[in-house]
């Protein structure tokens, strides 16, 4: 994978985490409460893993980090 700022090689590796990380469009604003209604009011997508199955998770999606641009790319295909 190549960096779409720079151009450069990317480094392959996977995001790790705890959970519960969402896209939230342009235009909408930061919920207070997450719950899967408010995000699907506010067109946010609930990126995998959750949280409730961290400790068995062994999966986490493929990415791509660009050291010169801190840009990073997330491949969630696999996983939703
Ligand atoms: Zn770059």
């Amino acid at each position: 994978m190549f960096c779409s700022k720079c151009g450069k090689e990317m480094k392959k590796g996977t995001l790790n985490g705890r959970g519960d990380n969402f896209f939230l469009p342009e235009g909408e604003t930061s919920p207070k409460l997450l719950s899967n209604k408010i995000l699907k009011k506010k067109n946010a997508i609930l990126l995998p893993p959750s949280s409730f199955g961290i400790p068995f998770c062994e999966k986490f999606p493929h990415a791509f980090w660009c050291d010169e641009c801190k840009l990073l790319i997330v491949d969630y295909s696999e996983l939703m």
